[in-house]
């Protein structure tokens, strides 16, 4: 019999704890009780299956009894034979209401980096803010904190020994230096949280098996399994993408990278696994070089492609890997290092033309009922004014074209 797989999250209220990182108050004699209460129910025999306790700041709270009960439940149901989800609908992050965009933020975090450092990580806050302060918006958007990812998820792709030297400060100089960020405890909580936020998307779509939601942060896509380079520590697409085979059974997971660098670092995890077909349009002659990997469709582009070029080959692109593929989830990575004048790219796409991609990517997505999550990606321009308004483009017209999805298909249903 194969085994079934059950996912059992657990709210702890956090301290400056190892594993949730948050700092504040130190967790409670209640919460270590259910967690131990959850692993001894997990795995009481007889027992076929299992259940992974994870714990997961920002799930929905169940009172400790609630949940050991729950978790019991469970293992009577799956030891009588009868069918019980594969994931459970309560402690799972909250689909939004319909047609309303869920998007994670990360910037709760604030990283510290030294005076005239080249990240503009301000970006994250900025694009957060100009959504929130959107009025178009009004009803069309839910902004939640990304939660820290779970470190089960985590090494589903990473190391565990990679993640643990980064979390405890214990990553060398040129390892740090090819992340090109200086250590800090933000820095862990910000890149936890980024990596959670893409993952809690995921969740949000797949429970819906449809609809799209972003996290206003991630798109990490230079990291690789054991380290990572090109400001990218985790690879959030990557957990995601391995969360969501894990947890809903997947087989077909399209990742889309419009960043203009090459994603080589999902390249290289995906590289010998058929399951998650990785699609990526970059520029040439952009980072990476030494490190480049082969996507399973890379398109590289010459200097100043502008969007009539960008968009046709786009176009011809997207229907085809729909058609062949089939997938159950895509996976956008929406950075807009391709406008004109970024500082970082090479590409001429005007603020309208990296519009119209959105659109071809929400259209295709939404059209073949496929569930889609964003997650940003690079943006250099100086000032930053012009990339936060295309990031926020990105969410924006995701929000419009999820609502008005959501409008025809309530109208047609009638
Ligand atoms: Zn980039």
């Amino acid at each position: 019999m194969q085994a079934a797989r059950f996912r059992l999250s657990v709210r702890v209220p956090s301290g400056a704890c190892r594993s949730c990182f948050r700092t504040g108050t130190p967790h409670t004699q209640g919460d270590t009780e259910v967690v131990a209460a959850v692993a001894r129910a997990a795995e009481r025999p007889p027992w076929r299956h299992s259940i992974r306790p994870a714990k997961t700041l920002g799930a929905m709270a169940l009172a400790p009894g609630a949940l050991v009960a729950e978790a019991a439940s469970w293992v009577g149901s799956a030891t009588a034979g009868r069918p019980a989800p594969a994931v459970t609908p309560t402690q799972l992050p909250l689909p939004g209401p319909p047609g309303v965009l869920v998007t994670y933020y990360a910037d709760h975090w604030r990283v510290p980096l030294p005076p005239g450092h080249r990240f503009p990580m301000e970006k994250y806050a900025a694009t957060h803010g100009s959504l929130e302060a959107d009025p178009s918006l009004e009803g069309l958007v839910q902004l939640r904190a990304a939660p820290p990812v779970a470190m089960e998820d985590v090494t589903l792709v990473h190391e565990t020994a990679y993640v643990e030297r980064f979390r405890s400060n214990h990553m060398t100089d040129p390892e740090m230096r090819n992340v090109g960020f200086p250590w800090s405890e933000q820095l862990v909580g910000r890149t936890f949280a980024s990596c959670g936020g893409t993952v809690a998307a995921m969740h949000v779509v797949m429970q819906q098996r449809e609809g799209i939601a972003g996290n206003i942060a991630g798109g990490t896509h230079h990291a690789f399994r054991d380290r990572g380079e090109g400001f990218c520590i985790f690879n959030d697409i990557a957990v995601a993408a391995n969360v969501a085979m894990r947890d809903y059974g997947l087989d077909s997971i399209l990742v889309v990278d419009l960043d203009v660098h090459q994603g080589n670092g999902t390249a290289d995890i995906f590289e010998k696994d058929p399951r998650v077909i990785t699609f990526d349009m970059f520029g040439d002659r952009n980072y990476p070089w030494k490190t480049r990997r082969k996507n399973t469709y890379d398109v590289p582009l010459p200097d100043d492609t502008g969007d009539e070029e960008y968009l046709v080959l786009l176009r011809s692109w997207l229907p085809r890997l729909l058609r062949n593929h089939r997938p159950q989830l895509i996976m956008f990575q929406a950075g807009v290092d391709a406008l004109k004048g970024d500082s970082f790219g090479r590409l001429s796409l005007s603020r309208s033309g990296l519009l119209a991609r959105n659109n071809l990517v929400y259209g295709a997505a939404l059209e073949a009922g496929i569930p889609l999550v964003i997650t940003m990606g690079g943006g250099y321009t100086r000032p930053m004014d012009a990339s936060v308004s295309c990031h926020t483009d990105v969410y924006r017209t995701a929000a419009y074209r999820l609502s008005a999805w959501a409008r025809t298909r309530q109208k047609l249903q009638r």
